[in-house]
């Protein structure tokens, strides 16, 4: 298999002049959902004066409640590659099923399948048939093997360019949203040779501990974070709780080393 393997080192996910699993520690941000043009550019305008590298932004959500704002679709989509692209940044939006990725496809440069789509196995097919890089999160309740045999999916059926994310997992304790599950780092770079990326953010669900957990997880070999982003936290439709004021994402940036070329 090639994704569960005991060959030692990171494979590279190479994108568009970024390289995720190399020396270089990746710094991906921007809000969890796509809201507005302005709110892309402002988010845009953050995440390259922090020095990051990828633009964020959620334009299909899938949300608990169904109540719950589930995102701006095509709309949101071009928000996101613009504010990308006024940056000069790469983008990552999450898809859900086969057509918000035929959607996004062509589009952006790195697609997400997140938490809940983990086991969603017709999905994993799909995307092992394109040709861009995947960043798979970890699902809410999932095993690390079963995390594993998820990315062999993507693998199996002929994308080699998978990322995973580790975003915590569901446990007994409700003092944060999910448990940032540390270990996970360390044990998925021993089963497998794929880059691992954390998120703090839906692990936390706060923003108060977004910078500890970030360093903590670039301590424990993480390749890069994900880490939501909003211009304007308190208005944010989604995840504002846990989301950094630009600020306060520039700092934290500078405290992890990642440098923004030029401020
Ligand atoms: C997200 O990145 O906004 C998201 C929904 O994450 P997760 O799938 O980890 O919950
Ligand atoms: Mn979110």
């Amino acid at each position: 298999l090639a994704g569960l393997t005991s060959e030692k080192g990171t494979s590279t996910v190479e994108v568009n002049g970024v390289t995720i699993g190399g020396k270089e520690i990746i710094l991906m941000g921007g809000p969890c959902a796509v809201e507005s043009s302005i709110q892309m550019s402002q988010s845009a305008e953050t995440v390259k004066k922090a020095g990051g590298k990828i633009l964020r932004g959620g334009v299909f959500k899938p949300r608990t409640s169904p109540y719950s704002f589930q995102g701006l679709g095509q709309e949101g989509l071009n928000y996101l590659v613009q504010a990308a692209k006024e940056q000069d940044l790469l983008c990552v939006t999450e898809v859900i099923d086969a057509p918000s990725l035929e959607l996004v496809v062509e589009k952006v440069d790195i697609i997400q399948i997140g938490a809940r789509n983990m086991q969603n196995f017709e999905l994993l097919k799909l995307a092992g048939k394109i040709n861009k890089p995947i960043i798979l999160k970890r699902g809410l309740s999932a095993t690390i093997e079963e995390w594993l045999l998820a990315a062999e999916y993507i693998l199996a059926a002929g994308n080699p360019q998978v990322i995973l994310c580790e975003r915590g997992i569901r446990t007994f304790e409700p003092s944060t949203r999910n448990t940032l599950d540390l270990s996970a780092v360390g044990v998925a770079k021993e089963l497998s040779h794929l880059p691992v990326i954390v998120d703090p953010s839906h692990a936390a669900g706060r923003r108060d501990l977004i910078s500890s957990l970030s360093k903590a997880a670039l301590a424990v070999g993480a390749d890069g974070l994900l880490i939501e982003m909003h211009p304007n936290p308190s208005v944010a439709v989604s995840d504002g709780p846990q989301s950094l004021h630009p600020e306060e994402f520039v700092q934290l940036a500078q405290e992890l080393g990642v440098v923004a070329e030029s401020v």
